[in-house]
């Protein structure tokens, strides 16, 4: 039986099997304490060997830190504050060691330390999630994973799978990895590479979502995404996961409403599935976290017009780094001051310059902006970025040409312009982004269980 049952559907005096990895283990006289821990929850379960076996002198011995065992007995009430339950142990069989010293060639199990960096658990990839951080990382991953598919099955959506190699660059968004079976000496040699034509690895879904949901109404993509970002940010991924769902006859105040009640209810979940994962990054990554996620997922979201937004910023420019100027994109430092200072919490941002935005996003009647929308949150900035779609032929033609391509690359997209077109919305959610921001973990890096980003691509 897994740890989380036992701790939460077994009967007192119930005779129990535990299975998992030594955490920490007490030595006293006529008196062992084992804390074992199997990841299926954020707390482990004590064993107590109350005047051991002397045949188990042994199993004592090489039972370290880190070592898989079994350990069967009763289960008991705890004499021991902060747990209601223990094991009365009576069997202990260590399945595999895990040595405190270097032994020969095998080196000293590396997480003996109660506490390690960050930065050395990221060279341990393969081990950090037997750390309290990382396992909590990982379930809260999972279950927001569970709880995303439920938003959406919940509100008739349908998952889509999206093509992960693609033939265009979808949105000009950021630079794409090549994907190729040539040889170097036959770089450039398109014609004959593998698909006849030139590759790469997708940075969104969307377009080919815009076409199911042009046929299904309600679609949703969850899948791996990859930009061959070089910028060396704690919230950039080179391989990362997204969220994107695209609705038919939806404009953009449908879509700012969709994003709304998906990031509430994204949090409530998490509030109500990982109360140990958060209360724990609430004591030790993010003082205060389950109390700003709580008002997060009852706020109004404050809704802002770029040319607002950046009004707001001039106002104060000797607080940025960066100049803040109608026609620039925000940076990092205005999205976290447009959140925190200004509104107090999580704020969309609308109908940014078209020079600044992607070609596929619908043009306001001004001709200078466009239906864009970004949803910001404090600490983190940008988590979803989204827009109402350009749904006329012509329009959206002239802004293929103006953005350099040719209409002709995108005759299968415009193709939904030319028959029976409708309006339609749809958006972005990083799933990392996310992770971080309910989890309060600084690093991107440390939300994925294997980063890949510029030069990091090992275990
Ligand atoms: P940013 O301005 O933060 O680099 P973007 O505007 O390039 O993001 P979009 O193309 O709008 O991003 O992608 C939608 C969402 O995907 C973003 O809101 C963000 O949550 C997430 N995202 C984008 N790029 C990355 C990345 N390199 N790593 C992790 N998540 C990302
Ligand atoms: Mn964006």
């Amino acid at each position: 039986m897994l740890i989380k049952n036992i701790l939460t559907q077994s009967p007192m005096s119930q005779d129990v099997e535990i299975y998992g990895w030594v955490r920490t283990k007490r030595e006293m006289k006529n008196l062992v304490f084992v804390e074992v821990n199997d990841g299926s929850c954020f707390a482990g379960i004590q064993a107590t060997f109350n005047e051991p076996d002397e045949t188990l002198a042994n199993e004592f011995a090489s039972l370290t830190t880190g070592a898989s065992v079994k350990i069967t007995g009763k289960l008991v009430a705890s004499p021991a504050s902060g747990q209601a339950v223990e094991v009365a142990a009576v069997s202990l069989a260590v399945l595999g060691k895990a040595p405190a010293e270097t032994d020969g060639d095998i080196p000293a199990y590396p997480l003996q330390k109660k506490r390690h960096s960050l930065e050395f658990l990221r060279e341990i990839a393969h081990l950090r999630a037997r750390t309290n951080t990382f396992g909590a990382v990982a379930r809260l991953r999972s279950s927001m994973a569970f709880a995303i598919h439920r938003f959406f099955k919940e509100r008739d959506f349908q998952y889509l799978h999206t093509p992960i190699i693609t033939a265009g660059d979808c949105e000009g968004a950021g630079a794409m990895f090549q994907v190729t079976t040539l040889s170097a000496k036959e770089a450039g040699q398109w014609a004959k590479d593998f698909f006849g034509k030139q590759t790469f690895l997708t940075v969104s879904g969307q377009l080919e979502a815009e076409t199911y949901a042009m046929a299904l109404s309600r679609v949703y993509t969850f899948g791996p995404t990859f930009r061959a970002e070089n910028s060396n940010t704690a919230r950039h991924l080179a391989e990362f996961w997204m969220v994107e769902p695209e609705a038919a006859f939806a404009d953009l105040k449908d879509n700012m409403d969709l994003a709304e009640e998906f990031l509430k209810y994204i949090i409530k979940s998490a509030l109500e599935e990982c109360a140990d994962e958060l209360a724990f990054f609430d004591t030790h990554v993010e003082k205060g976290i389950i109390e700003s996620l709580g008002q997060t997922a009852n706020a109004k979201f404050t809704h802002v017009t770029y040319t607002d937004a950046v009004r707001e910023l001039e106002k104060n420019k000797s607080l940025f780094e960066f100049e803040p100027r109608w026609g620039c994109d925000l940076q990092s430092e205005h999205e976290k001051f447009l959140t925190e200072k200004i509104a107090g919490g999580p704020v969309i941002v609308t109908d940014y310059p078209k020079e600044i935005k992607a070609f596929y996003m619908k043009l306001n009647d001004d001709n200078k902006t466009v239906r864009a929308m970004d949803v910001l949150v404090p600490r983190l900035g940008e988590i979803i970025g989204g827009s109402q779609r350009e749904d006329d032929y012509e329009k959206l033609c002239n802004r293929i040409k103006e953005a350099g391509m040719s209409p002709k690359d995108y005759s299968w997209y415009l193709d939904l312009r030319r028959y029976g077109t409708a309006p339609h919305a749809g958006f972005g959610l990083g799933f990392e982004r996310l992770i971080q921001y309910i989890s309060g973990m600084a690093n991107i890096r440390d939300v994925i269980p294997y980063p890949r980003a510029a030069g990091q691509a090992g275990l």
